[in-house]
């Protein structure tokens, strides 16, 4: 409950990144004894953003468990809000922070290799495993399965290697970035329990 004369009010905008001291409460809640605001990026205001944001710290705040946090979530969603808050294309920041969480919790899918037999990939398209957790040969495809561009692949390899100042430059139209949204989604979604309710809500966003 915020009560409009708490003096915490305006540090806590949604999404903002906060310094927080907090005093060991008498139950299972702490209290917030001072919050500062951390200069810095500023998602408010605008939906798409927001939307991508709540994705952020769904997937942190799911990962972490109360009292246990998992060593690098913090400073990957902080990193990713930041890039979500400077780059101009918000799916393009939130697609590297899917591949930044995949890696981080150990999830990242296979991609040089096929995951079933571990034979090189050739530079064409492939069938994607959620279950298996990579790419597949045509050996170990089934026939029902969809195939990936490989201009996905190649872009989830540049995702994968961190290098982060040439995937800003990669040109990434709409159909490619669905394609990579896509690949990304199922893995973390196939790793969670239950679905991501801001994965939902920017489904629909887009429809
Ligand atoms: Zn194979």
């Amino acid at each position: 409950m915020r009560r409009p004369e708490s003096k915490l009010g305006p540090s806590l905008e949604l999404y903002g990144h906060v310094d927080v001291l907090l005093a060991k409460g008498r139950g299972e809640l702490d209290v917030v004894a001072q919050v500062q605001r951390v200069p810095g990026y500023r998602i408010e205001g605008d939906v798409v953003r927001m939307a991508h944001a709540a994705l952020i710290a769904e997937l942190a705040e799911r990962v972490c468990e109360d009292r246990h946090p998992v060593e690098g979530v913090y400073e990957l969603a902080v990193t990713a809000m930041d890039e979500l808050a400077r780059e101009t294309d918000p799916r393009r920041a939130s697609a590297w922070f899917l591949m930044s969480a995949l890696d981080l919790l150990g999830y990242a899918p296979q991609l040089m290799a096929c995951v079933s037999c571990e034979r090189p990939l050739a530079a064409k398209p492939a069938a994607f495993s959620a279950e298996a957790g990579g790419f597949l040969c045509d050996r170990c495809a089934l026939p029902s399965m969809d195939l990936v561009p490989l201009a996905t692949i190649k872009v989830l390899r540049l995702m994968a290697s961190g290098d982060l100042e040439t995937y800003r430059r990669v040109k990434l139209d709409g159909a490619l970035m669905a394609s990579i949204e896509g690949v990304l989604q199922s893995q973390l979604e196939h790793h969670l329990d239950r679905r991501l309710k801001s994965l939902a809500f920017l489904h629909e966003m887009r429809m």
